[in-house]
């Protein structure tokens, strides 16, 4: 039988690296525990950096995923400030940027994914910012006085979310997104076009199909050139236009690696004994038979859960279907599912009322839901989601049929 593991070192200390250590102390798993950050907090929660916490509505601390005494309490060595510089499979060891070095038993990188910077003119101006970690929320919150002009580069959920709190907060903001339709990479045009609503009748300027062409400024931002020659005043540029896994330590130590750190079912890399989790790992997609690269808190939990059973030896834990939320002004979008491949949109309820969704069906089966403050149609259509149920569009389409009686007919 295989020695059990004495030493797991788990690079990156954000929501998969905190839940694999965790998750591993639960299981019982009694040998050392080195968590290695290069931020200078303890493992956090990211939704609220451009939610409520940019909204000055929680202190920090509250964001930790645990006290910071969990750490001592529970024999984890947690080094924040310092990042991982170079894995040695042979030797087994990961260096540290302070010159130290940690050997491990298995080692579990779980280093996520950084925002995507534009390589157009005038982007290293100051004034225009990116949130990705508490740091970047701060330096943002320092400078988002009301009355000030405010672009945002990408409508995704960093863009619209960081958008519909900069104009309650009474900034005058533009955004600007490439693609003809706002949260495109995310949810369907319904979705994107309720949205889009939403921010217009709140009073931001949306620009779909912007071609940003440059920063404009001296030294500090004043505006935001598109192709066509306007200029957009800009006391502040927020980009927000997509994350790129972090995986060069990875690749350079020899890991196979494409979109994200390859992995099977049990988040082990090209290494047995080494795992990738959370935003960095291109993993299977256990229910739609393909393979991916998930940006979610879902994702980055599951991932430390399945790496603690793997380690200690354990059942694999039961894979749950890819869920996300995005909270804008008084809507809270729930997501279940990945809509993409879908041959046929349902729309349940009209998007005037606030609450409705949208199902999404490939061959006649439930794949994805988008749901806004639509809590049944969320909760039965995760489980109609996970058993790839077969729904009669009509059914999913007519209110008065309640989402009880469609679950209940549909998963008996
Ligand atoms: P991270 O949480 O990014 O942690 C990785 C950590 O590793 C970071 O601290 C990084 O600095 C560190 N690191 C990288 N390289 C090294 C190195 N060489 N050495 C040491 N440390 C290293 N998801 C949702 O499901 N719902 C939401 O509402 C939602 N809102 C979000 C809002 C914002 C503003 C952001 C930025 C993300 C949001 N997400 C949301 C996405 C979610 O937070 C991420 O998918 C999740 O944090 C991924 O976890 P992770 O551990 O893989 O990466
Ligand atoms: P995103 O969801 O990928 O959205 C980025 C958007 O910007 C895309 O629509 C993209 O269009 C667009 N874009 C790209 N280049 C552009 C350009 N030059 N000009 C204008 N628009 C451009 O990523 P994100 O919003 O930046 O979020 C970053 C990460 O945080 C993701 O992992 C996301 O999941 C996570 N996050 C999640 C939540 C949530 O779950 N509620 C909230 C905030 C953040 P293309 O598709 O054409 O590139």
């Amino acid at each position: 039988m295989a020695e059990a593991p004495k030493r797991v070192v788990i690079i990156g200390a954000g929501q998969a690296g905190g839940q694999a250590a965790y998750s591993l102390r639960l299981g019982g798993f009694a040998g050392a525990i080195t968590i290695i950050g290069d931020e200078p907090q303890p493992p956090y929660q990211r939704p609220p950096l451009s939610k409520a916490y940019l909204k000055g509505e929680l202190d920090a601390e509250r964001l930790f995923l645990k006290p910071v005494e969990y750490y001592p309490e529970h024999g984890v060595e947690l080094l924040t400030g310092v990042a991982a510089t170079r894995i040695d499979l042979d030797a087994h060891t990961v260096e540290l940027s302070s010159g130290a070095a940690v050997g491990w038993d298995r080692l579990v990188i779980a280093t996520g994914s950084r925002p995507r910077r534009l390589s157009v003119e005038g982007a290293d101006l100051g004034g225009i910012l990116e949130l990705r970690t508490l740091d970047d929320v701060d330096r943002l919150k320092a400078v988002a006085h009301p009355d000030a002009r405010l672009v945002v580069v990408g409508a995704g959920y960093i863009g619209l979310e960081a958008a519909a709190v900069a104009n309650q907060l009474g900034l005058k903001v533009t955004v600007l997104e490439a693609m003809p339709q706002v949260l495109s990479r995310v949810a369907g045009p319904e979705i994107g076009q309720f949205y889009n609503r939403v921010h217009r009748a709140a009073g931001v300027d949306i620009r779909t199909g912007a071609r940003l062409a440059a920063f404009e400024g001296a030294g500090h931002v004043t505006g935001v050139r598109l192709d066509d020659g306007e200029v957009i005043p800009a006391d502040l540029v927020l980009v927000g236009v997509g994350v790129l896994p972090n995986m060069e330590l990875a690749a350079e130590a020899g890991l196979v690696c494409g979109n994200g750190i390859v992995v099977d079912g049990e988040m082990r890399t090209s290494q047995p004994d080494v795992y990738a989790i959370g935003d960095v790992a291109w993993r299977p997609l256990a229910h739609y038979g393909r393979e991916g690269r998930l940006e979610s808190v879902h994702n980055a939990i599951e991932g430390g859960k399945i790496v603690a059973a793997s380690i200690l030896g354990l059942p694999a834990p039961a894979l749950d279907v890819p869920w996300f939320w995005s909270d804008q002004y008084d809507l809270k979008l729930q997501t279940a599912g990945l809509w993409t491949g879908a041959d046929e949109r349902i729309l349940r309820g009209d998007p005037q009322s606030r609450s409705f969704a949208v199902f999404y069906l490939k061959e006649g089966r439930v794949i994805a839901v988008d749901a806004v403050n639509a809590a049944p149609e969320y909760l039965v259509g995760k489980k109609l989601v996970a058993a790839q149920a077969t729904v009669a569009p009509g059914e999913l389409a007519d209110k008065s049929i309640s989402m009880k009686d469609i679950g209940a007919r549909a998963l008996s």
